[in-house]
């Protein structure tokens, strides 16, 4: 029944169609009423569309067909880091020693689980040039929160309880002033210059006492590496504070630079977006934190830890912040993680640094002509475009978007980083080849065409989808997540 006391109408139901074949019930009513409180008992069939097998499963692989997702075609969403997943990740994600323990089983029985997040933290402290590192954190935004918790600990452990604000630069990721609060800190912007880089006059005066941390991406959001960040972390050290790396897009300095020794206290990996492990459909994600040692006390419990006889779980850990997740994390994303890293070695790891900047700089320079490049420096994994020239022929960022639609690309990042105007933000990740850029390279410059010649056709995009422009404030605000007869 729906909200209105009507029967549900499914389109494709017809009566007495069934989709199973079970065993006649071997159990009578009267000794089912005996096992099954009263209340619990249902008094009338339950309302479900009936349908055969085969129909249902034509119906639900229609509708997969309706999603974009890397597998089907090219994903140059910016700060997201769309590349392949290799599904040598999923078969080993599969095995039955990793797919069918419990996390509640003794620590003796699952030593090659306990072995394989172990040698993940090893590789994962290596790569970032940290000290220790937690694979408890869910996603990106629960890591910024992890580290955060631990140096707001550190700071109370000391005494200095003065320290209660956070610094953010003005291009920023979204998440590290929501984190930074949910954190009990309060966020202070430090403005970018006109090269899109931290201010360090700005940054000098904001500093102080009351500085817990300086929350930086590097590189930053506009794809391009804060080249005085040794002067900076200077700058937060002296005065007392904490260095954050916000490294959920680690993709433009794997084996190439590390946050360690950039001067960085604590740091968090995104493993769904660098280490391919499968997102953007909201699956579980993996955000592990790395931190130097004067913040090793306060990791969550319990770490995994090498032992005598094996691998253990060290709960003894007075000072930690506690537990973040139920159990240990998102296994399955550190399974995918670790295969991806030993598949690759350092050398591949590399090679995806490099192709990636390579791919970012390639498509940038063929686009600059048609659209506002407003930093024209290297960038490195991922650059921004403007749309203001085309804002002036009447088409704007969010048109042009629509228009890729029709192309079978899923747009870019639009409007973020938020200072700059009608912002596209491309990143094309090292896994696509030429063919692939090429392809979207002329399909843009044909759309800066057709804001010149035939605006119309971008205005009215999009033509070829089978939903055409949402109402984006309804589709927020009150999501329709089940059937209901209304639609
Ligand atoms: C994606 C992203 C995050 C947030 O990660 P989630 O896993 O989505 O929480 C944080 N910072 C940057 C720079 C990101 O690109």
């Amino acid at each position: 029944m729906n909200k209105n006391n009507q029967p549900l109408v499914f389109e494709l139901s017809k009566s007495g169609r069934t989709g199973y074949s079970l065993p006649e019930m071997d159990i009578n009513a009267q000794a089912l009423e005996e096992i099954i409180p009263e209340a619990y008992i249902r008094k009338e069939a339950a309302d479900l569309p009936e349908m055969a097998e085969l129909d249902i499963m034509r119906h639900y692989t229609a509708l997969s067909k309706r999603n974009h997702g890397v597998d089907s075609g090219f994903y140059p969403l910016g700060s997201c880091t769309m590349k392949y997943n290799p599904k040598i990740n999923e078969s080993v994600a599969r095995y039955n020693g990793f797919a069918h323990i419990h996390p509640l089983q003794d620590p003796a029985t699952v030593q090659g689980a306990l072995e394989l997040m172990y040698d993940l933290q090893q590789s994962l402290i290596e790569i970032t040039g940290m000290d220790q590192v937690t694979l408890q954190p869910a996603a990106g935004a629960h890591g910024e929160w992890t580290g955060l918790m631990m140096i707001r600990a550190y700071h109370e452990n000391n005494g200095d309880h003065k320290r209660t604000k956070v610094i953010v630069p003005d291009s920023a990721h979204g998440t590290n002033p929501a984190s930074a609060t949910i954190a009990g800190f309060e966020t202070i912007t430090v403005k970018s210059n006109e090269h899109g880089m931290v201010d360090l006059e700005d940054l000098k005066r904001v500093v102080g006492e009351d500085t817990a941390a300086l929350m930086l991406t590097n590189p930053n959001t506009l794809g391009l590496f804060e080249q005085q960040i040794i002067e900076m972390a200077e700058i937060v050290h002296q005065a007392g504070g904490k260095l954050y790396y916000d490294g959920a897009n680690l993709n433009a300095v794997l084996s190439k630079a590390r946050p360690g020794d950039m001067g960085f206290d604590v740091v968090h990996l995104n493993l769904h977006k660098t280490f391919t492990g499968p997102h953007g459909g909201g699956g579980p994600g993996s955000g592990p934190v790395g931190v130097k040692e004067d913040l090793m006390p306060y990791l969550p419990a319990p770490l995994i830890v090498k032992g005598e006889s094996g691998y253990e779980l060290d709960n003894d850990r007075p000072y930690s912040i506690g537990r973040v997740k139920p159990f240990f994390g998102n296994f399955g994303i550190n399974v995918r993680a670790y295969t991806y890293i030993r598949s690759m070695g350092p050398d591949g790891l590399r090679a995806v640094t490099e192709n990636a900047v390579l791919n970012a700089n390639y498509m940038m320079r063929k686009l600059a002509p048609y659209y506002d490049l407003p930093y024209d420096r290297h960038c490195k994994h991922e650059f921004v475009l403007s749309g203001r020239r085309q804002k002036k022929l009447g088409v704007r960022t969010l048109d042009i978007a629509k228009r890729l639609l029709d192309f079978g690309y899923h747009p870019p990042t639009t409007y973020f980083p938020l200072n700059v105007e009608e912002c596209m933000m491309i990143e094309p990740t090292e896994t696509e080849s030429k063919e692939t850029l090429d392809g979207f390279i002329d399909t843009m410059i044909q759309i800066a065409k057709e804001a010149e010649e035939t605006p119309d056709i971008i205005l009215e995009a999009p033509h070829t989808t089978v939903i055409k422009r949402l109402d984006e404030t309804q589709a927020a605000r009150k999501p329709i997540l089940r059937y209901t007869k209304e639609i």
